[in-house]
C-alpha cells in the first residue's frame, strides 16, 4: 500500500549561495576550519561563508525557512555563534524529511588566500559533517576576476538529496542480509 512517503520524489535537489566581507582581526573559518590568513571573514556568527551556503543549500532541498529566517543576524544569540550549529539544525530538517544526502558540489570565490593547500581538509572536515564519504564532497576555488569583490568571500553550494532506504547502499544492505 502507498504511503506518503513514496509519494515523496525520490531525489531533491537544494542551491545555497552566501557572501561575507573580510575583515582584519578575526580568525578565517571556511568548511570549519580556521585557516592562516591576516583577515577574516565578518557578519553575524562566525561568518563560514562555506558552511552557510551549504545549510541553505540543505534548507532548501527540502523547502525549510532559509538560514536568515531561522537564525536571524540581528538575534544576539547567533554572534560569533560556531556555524555547525546551522548546519546541525539543516541535517536534522533533511533526516526528518526522510531524505539522505547524495553529494554536495561548491565553488568559492575569493581573492585570497589560496584554498587549494587546504581544500582536502576542507573537504574532509565538510564531510564529516554530513556523515557521507569525502569523495561525495566537491570543492573548487576561484579568484574574482573582473568582479571587484576582492574584499569578499563568496560560496556557492548545490546538494542532492536521495529518500532514504530507496538509494542503491540501502538495496546493496537488504541483498547482502537475505
Ligand atoms: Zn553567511
Amino acid at each position: 500500500m502507498p504511503t506518503t512517503n513514496d509519494q515523496q520524489p525520490r531525489t531533491r535537489i537544494g542551491y545555497g549561495w552566501d557572501s561575507h566581507e573580510f575583515k582584519r582581526g578575526i580568525p578565517l573559518k571556511i568548511g570549519g576550519l580556521t585557516l592562516p590568513h591576516n583577515k577574516g571573514l565578518g557578519g553575524h556568527s562566525d561568518g563560514d561563508v562555506l558552511l552557510h551556503a551549504l545549510t541553505d543549500a540543505l534548507l532548501g532541498a527540502v523547502a525549510a525557512p532559509d538560514i536568515g529566517t531561522l537564525f536571524s543576524p540581528s538575534d544576539p544569540r547567533w554572534k560569533g555563534a560556531d556555524s555547525s550549529v546551522f548546519l546541525t539544525e539543516a541535517l536534522e530538517r533533511v533526516r526528518a524529511a526522510g531524505y539522505t544526502i547524495a553529494n554536495v558540489d561548491s565553488t568559492l570565490i575569493l581573492a585570497a588566500p589560496r584554498i587549494g593547500p587546504h581544500a582536502t581538509a576542507i573537504r574532509e572536515r565538510v564531510a564529516k559533517f554530513l556523515e557521507i564519504p569525502v569523495d561525495s564532497v566537491g570543492l573548487k576555488a576561484k579568484t574574482p576576476e573582473g568582479m571587484g569583490t576582492e574584499n569578499a568571500a563568496i560560496a556557492h553550494v548545490i546538494v542532492l538529496l536521495e529518500k532514504r532506504g530507496r538509494g542503491l547502499t540501502e538495496s546493496k544492505r537488504r541483498v547482502r542480509k537475505a
